[in-house]
C-alpha cells in the first residue's frame, strides 16, 4: 500500500471545554477525491481546520504524505503542500481576479512556477482567464467559488481540501464545478472534499466518509455509500 497523502488518526479537538472531534481516524489516498459528509454542525469544518494548522488539537496525529504535521503553523502546512480552500471563498473583492489569483501563490514552493500554473488554472476556468483583469466582486457566485479553487490550485497542493463548494450555486454551476473537480483530480491532485450535495458528491468520490458526532460512522467506496441504507435514509431521505 502507498503511504497515505494525508492520515488522521485519533484527533481529538475542542473549543475551550467543548469536544468536537472525539478521536477521529481516516485516510486519503494519493490520487484519490474524497468526499467527507456529514450533518451541519457535525465537525468537518474544524477537521480542516485542525489539519490547516488553524486549531490546536488536544490529541492525536496528522501525518501528510506519512510526515508529522500537527504543530505547523498555517503558512508550513500549505508549503507542505495541503492547501484549502476555506468556506465562504474569502476572495479580495476589491482586487482583479488576476491578483487573487497570485495571492495563492505566495509560498516559496508555488512562485516561481506561477505563470504557468495560472495557465493551467485557466485552462480549468477559461472564464476566469477572460476577465482577469476585472475585480473579483464582478463575479457571479459560481465564477468566486471558481476562482476561490483556482486560487487554491496556485498554491500548487498534493493535497486541496474544498470545504463546501458548491454551497448557494444554482445547479448549473454545481454541475461545472464538480466537473472541474473531477479534472483536478485526474490531473493527479489530491482532492479531500466537505460537501452538503451528498448525491453529487458520492458520484464522483472514490471514496467517502461519514462524520457524526466527532467520529466516523461509516466510510467505503462512493458507490457503496450510495447503496448504503442507512446513507440513503439518512443523507438522502429515499
Ligand atoms: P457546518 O456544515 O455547519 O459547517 P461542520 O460539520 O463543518 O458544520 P464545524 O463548523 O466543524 O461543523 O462545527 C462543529 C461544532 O463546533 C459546532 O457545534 C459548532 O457550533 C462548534 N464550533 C465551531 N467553531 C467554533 C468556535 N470558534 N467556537 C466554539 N464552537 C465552535
Amino acid at each position: 500500500m502507498p503511504v497515505p497523502a494525508l492520515e488522521v488518526r485519533d484527533l481529538t479537538v475542542g473549543y475551550g471545554d467543548r469536544s468536537v472531534l472525539r478521536g477521529l481516524s481516516m485516510k486519503v489516498e494519493p490520487g484519490q477525491l474524497v468526499a467527507l459528509i456529514g450533518a451541519n454542525g457535525a465537525g468537518k469544518t474544524t477537521l480542516l481546520r485542525s489539519v490547516s494548522g488553524l486549531l490546536r488539537p488536544a490529541g492525536g496525529t496528522i501525518l501528510l504524505d506519512g510526515v508529522p504535521l500537527q504543530g505547523q503553523p498555517p503558512h508550513r502546512v500549505v508549503e507542505s503542500g495541503f492547501v484549502q480552500s476555506p468556506e465562504g471563498k474569502q476572495l479580495f473583492p476589491g482586487m482583479s481576479i488576476r491578483e487573487n489569483l497570485l495571492v495563492g501563490a505566495h509560498n516559496r514552493r508555488a512562485r516561481a512556477g506561477r505563470e504557468q500554473t495560472m495557465a493551467e488554472v485557466f485552462a480549468l476556468f477559461p472564464i476566469l482567464q477572460e476577465r482577469q483583469r476585472l475585480v473579483a466582486s464582478t463575479l457571479s457566485g459560481g465564477q468566486q467559488q471558481m476562482l476561490a479553487v483556482g486560487r487554491a490550485l496556485m498554491a500548487k497542493p498534493r493535497v486541496l481540501a474544498l470545504d463546501e463548494p458548491s454551497l448557494g450555486l444554482a445547479p448549473i454551476m454545481v454541475e461545472r464545478l464538480f466537473e472541474a473537480i473531477r479534472r483536478i483530480r485526474d490531473l493527479g491532485v489530491t482532492v479531500l472534499v466537505i460537501e452538503q450535495n451528498v448525491l453529487q458528491v458520492l458520484q464522483m468520490a472514490d471514496y467517502g466518509y461519514v462524520l457524526e458526532r466527532g467520529v466516523i460512522s461509516l466510510q467505503a467506496s462512493g458507490p457503496q455509500l450510495l447503496a448504503n441504507p442507512c446513507l440513503r435514509s439518512t443523507y438522502l431521505g429515499l
